[in-house]
């Protein structure tokens, strides 16, 4: 590798754009990370970190990880049930150790996944980004990336780079340069989410989720006490209000203890409700010369397999990987490995996840009464494993 200094310029510090920012500093790039708002803002309540989450950012500094570890846990997530509170399936839980002796990621230490506040995540990631590099207000209006060199534009000013990072979300301004042809769309539901704390929370045994028909609730005891609870309802149901004025409880009135007792517990303002958008199709490729795209600007999902900043942080690993050892002018030959890495994985993962969603959503009657049939003659522990099987990802650097 040249010992000349090589410089990386990352677009956007939501999850992917700070981790990228981060592992790119430790390999010693210089970086600058670019972001539109005057400050760092996390938007939304929790998010659940898998285990390949935890790895990736293990993999960047294995004491980040212990930072976010709290008492928050999530706890077990044990089946679908119907909204009269009958089980549709239901896992059983396995002689201990018995199961899944030999798959991978049972023996390390990341097994559990954490609910974390969206904010003490962005603090933890924040602090393995040096405090120069980071640029607040800078809002990226272009890039000009070739084989020679690259430069992004903002207003007044012109950053120079050997690598450039598009880490700047769904409705990103940069994606166009790389494949102008992906276009953002509604996922025909709405979702609403919140942590209720401890001391204001009903006591919860297990988690679970309910599928009615073009409504869902899933709630997940947190280990210091909380609760998380989602709830989504499908926009062609006539009682969803673009603007926002859904009733809330009276959705979910009829339901099986507790989901109203436990929407009755959180105050209207710990509540976030979000239209869900995603990227489809997702681009043809994730790099262009010197540009890649990552997270949410790559691959934007809907959140059903609650795997979306997962992944952004599964690129930055990446991405870090496959360009630690090329020198300023190797880059973009080092950076389709990152493409291949990358798109197949992000590319099946977002389709399971819509897949999942449609069918969570199903409205019709008859088509709500065969998927319920269908989802009880799958055995619970086969389903449940499907589920978890991409958190068994370990970063490339690691593999054996
Ligand atoms: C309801 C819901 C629940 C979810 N739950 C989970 C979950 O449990 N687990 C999980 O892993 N994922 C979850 N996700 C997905 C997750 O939130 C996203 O995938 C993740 O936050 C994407 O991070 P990002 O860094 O790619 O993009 P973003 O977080 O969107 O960050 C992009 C950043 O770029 C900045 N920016 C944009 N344009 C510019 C510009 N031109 N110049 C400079 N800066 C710019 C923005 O201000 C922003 O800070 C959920 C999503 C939703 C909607």
């Amino acid at each position: 590798m040249s010992t000349q200094q090589r410089r990386a310029v990352v677009v956007g510090a939501g999850v992917g754009g700070l981790a990228a920012a981060g592992a790119l500093a430790r390999d010693g790039w210089q970086v600058d990370l670019l972001e539109r708002r005057p400050q760092i803002r996390a938007v939304g309540a929790g998010l659940s970190l898998w285990p390949n989450a935890l790895r990736a950012i293990a993999a960047i500094d294995p004491a980040a990880v212990d930072q976010l570890r709290g008492r928050n846990e999530l706890q077990d997530m044990v089946g679908l049930r119907r909204p009269d509170g009958r089980w549709l399936s239901r896992v059983e839980p396995s002689p201990a150790g018995a199961e899944d002796a030999d798959s991978a990621g049972a023996a390390d230490a990341f097994t559990v996944p954490l609910m974390v506040t969206r904010p003490k995540l962005y603090d933890v990631l924040r602090d393995l980004v040096p405090a120069e590099s980071l640029h607040l207000g800078r809002t990226a209006t272009g890039v000009d990336a070739g084989p020679a060199g690259a430069v992004v534009r903002t207003d007044g000013e012109e950053y120079p780079a050997d690598l450039v990072v598009a880490a700047d979300g769904i409705h990103s301004r940069l994606r166009t340069s790389v494949d102008p042809r992906t276009r953002t769309r509604g996922a025909g539901y709405v979702t609403w989410r919140a942590l209720i704390p401890p001391e204001s929370a009903p006591a919860l045994v297990s988690g679970s989720e309910t599928w009615g028909r073009g409504q869902r609730f899933g709630c997940i005891p947190l280990a210091d006490g909380g609760v998380y609870w989602y709830a989504t309802l499908a926009h062609a149901d006539p009682r969803y209000r673009a603007d926002g004025a859904e009733d809330l409880p009276g959705l979910f009135a009829d339901w099986h203890d507790p989901v109203p007792r436990l929407l009755g517990a959180t105050p209207p303002d710990r509540i976030i409700r979000t239209d869900i958008e995603l990227l489809w199709p997702l681009p043809r490729t994730f790099v262009r010369d010197r540009l890649v795209l990552l997270g949410d600007a790559a691959h934007a999902m809907t959140p059903d397999l609650g795997q979306g900043a997962c992944q952004a942080l599964e690129d930055a690993v990446e991405l870090a990987t496959v360009v630690r050892s090329a020198g300023p002018g190797e880059v973009p030959a080092a950076l389709p490995e990152y493409d291949r890495l990358r798109r197949a994985r992000t590319t099946g993962l977002a389709r399971q996840a819509r897949v999942l969603g449609l069918i969570g959503q199903v409205r019709n009657p008859l088509g709500a009464r065969l998927r319920d049939r269908l989802i009880s003659l799958v055995p619970a522990n086969k389903a449940s494993r499907s589920l978890t099987s991409p958190t068994t990802w370990e970063p490339t650097g690691v593999r054996s």
